[in-house]
C-alpha cells in the first residue's frame, strides 16, 4: 500500500513525498488561532476552512486516529521573493495536483484515508458558502493541514524533506493520512 501510494503522487507530479508514522505528525491547536486571525481572508468563508470543518480539538484527534500519512511536497521557482503572482500560481498548480491525487485515490479503491492539502480549498472562487449554498463540489473539495491542526513545518523534520527550500522558491504540502485496514 505504501508504494502504491508513492507512486500515485510520483505520477501526479510532486516534488517529494514520503511515508510519515502517525506519531511524528505534530499537531497544535494554535492553529486554529492563526485561521482565526484571518490573514488569508477566507475564515468563516469557505466550507474546508475554519470554522465550519468543526471544532480544533476533534480535528486534532481525527488525526491522531491515523497511524500513517503520505507526506507530499510541491517546490516551486518564483521570480524573486516578491513574485506574488508566482507564488499564487504555484499555490493553484498544487492544489490541482492534490485534486488529481484525490481522483486517483478513489479511481485505485482506497477507503479510510483522510487528504489535507494547502489552505483554502480554491475550487471555486468564491466559495458557496459566501451565498448559503451547499459545496458545489465535495468530491474535489480538500481542507488544509493547518486547518486540522497540524505543524507542518515540526512535522517535516522527521522526514527528509524541507519545509523551506532556498531563495525564491515556494514550498506547498499535503498529506494524506490513511490506514491499511
Ligand atoms: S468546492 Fe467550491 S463550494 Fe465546495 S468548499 Fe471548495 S470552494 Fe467551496
Amino acid at each position: 500500500m505504501e508504494n502504491k501510494l508513492l507512486s500515485l503522487a510520483r505520477s501526479v507530479g510532486f516534488t517529494n513525498a514520503e511515508i510519515i508514522d502517525g506519531e511524528n505528525i505534530v499537531c497544535d491547536r494554535i492553529f486554529r488561532e492563526q485561521c482565526a486571525a484571518n490573514a488569508c481572508g477566507v475564515y468563516g468563508k469557505c466550507w474546508m476552512c475554519p470554522p465550519e470543518i468543526g471544532e480544533i480539538d476533534e480535528l486534532i484527534e481525527t488525526v491522531r486516529s491515523y497511524p500513517k500519512g503520505l507526506l507530499y511536497q510541491t517546490v516551486s521557482e518564483l521570480e524573486d521573493s516578491f513574485d506574488f503572482e508566482g507564488m499564487i500560481e504555484a499555490g493553484k498548480n498544487h492544489g490541482n495536483k492534490s485534486r488529481e491525487l484525490n481522483r486517483l485515490l478513489k479511481e485505485e479503491g482506497f477507503e479510510n484515508f483522510l487528504h489535507l492539502s494547502k489552505g483554502g480549498c480554491g475550487v471555486c472562487s468564491p466559495c458557496a458558502k459566501a451565498t448559503g449554498e451547499p459545496c458545489r463540489f465535495p468530491e474535489e473539495a480538500l481542507s488544509s493541514l493547518e486547518g486540522y491542526g497540524i505543524n507542518v513545518s515540526a512535522t517535516v523534520k522527521s522526514t527528509s524533506m524541507k519545509y523551506i527550500n532556498g531563495a525564491n522558491t515556494v514550498t506547498y504540502f499535503g498529506i494524506v493520512l490513511f490506514r491499511e485496514d
